[in-house]
């Protein structure tokens, strides 16, 4: 069967190997692609996690270098960006003016503070609200039109804060903004080593995605060289179930469906 892994971050961003470790760990366990995904982050005062914008250069031609070097598997060239509202012509920018296989979009922060960081960012909000907030500024994300591949959809349950009321339409809304703007989403399995203990998107919801025709792709979102397609089997197993048969590849921006 016919397996690529697109979110990886090396020590480029805050991975904790460098590239070949992980390429090294996905020829082994038999990955026909790997793609690398640095944290960029174009807000100065939040680059945390970030590679330093200035790398990029370096970092296009390291990965091109490691496709000779490693013949045996293709290896493409991803970024994730972190998505701020108002900064679309910046983020376009980048976008344009690097040779990228893939751009994946993540919503890591509401406003300045970011939703993975810890339980404190939950304590005493509405979690209602947080969830609303949450699923609005991805489909803002992916109405940018920027981005190839949407990462954690909804990563806000990583704590396993959970609102109340019924979130169904937020799914909903969710799946229609993919469908309607040709985007894919990715089922993120590193969820699996975070409290929350499950992937992302909620399983309960993927059914929703499937009725609305959205495209999928698996991911691990390894920071260690040795999660590199980590729970891949059960996260494909899932996606059959609710009704799921193609996965997305891609090449030069360029996507391709291929059947799983
Ligand atoms: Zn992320
Ligand atoms: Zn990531």
């Amino acid at each position: 069967m016919y397996r690529t892994d697109y979110h990886i971050h090396s020590t480029f961003s805050d991975g904790r190997a460098i590239p070949e470790e992980y390429v090294e760990s996905a020829i082994r366990i038999g990955l026909n692609e790997i793609g690398f995904s640095e944290h960029l982050t174009l807000t100065k005062e939040l680059q945390r996690w970030s590679m330093d914008p200035a790398r990029l250069p370096e970092y296009i031609d390291y990965i091109e270098s490691l496709k000779n070097r490693y013949p045996g598997i293709a290896i493409r060239t991803g970024i994730e960006l972190d998505y701020f509202p108002g900064m679309e012509k910046e983020l376009s920018k980048i976008c344009e003016e690097y040779p990228f296989d893939y751009i994946i979009g993540s919503v890591h922060y509401l406003g300045d503070q970011t939703v993975d960081l810890g339980r404190e960012f939950y304590l005493g909000k509405d979690i209602n609200l947080i969830y609303e907030n949450y699923f609005n500024l991805v489909c803002e994300a992916i109405a940018s039109g920027l981005f190839d591949i949407i990462g954690h959809p909804d990563l806000v349950r990583i704590h396993k804060f959970r609102p109340d009321n019924d979130i169904t339409h937020l799914y909903e809304k969710l799946a229609s903004y993919f469908a309607m703007h040709d985007v894919v989403f990715e089922l993120n399995t590193n969820g699996r080593n975070k409290p929350l203990g499950d992937f992302y998107p909620d399983k309960d919801y993927l059914h929703i995605f499937a009725r609305h025709g959205v495209n999928v792709c698996v991911n691990s979102d390894a920071h260690y060289a040795d999660r590199v397609g980590q729970f891949f089997n059960e996260a494909y197993e899932m996606l059959r179930i609710n009704g799921f048969s193609k996965m997305a590849t891609f090449i030069k921006r360029e996507r391709y469906l291929l059947p799983f």
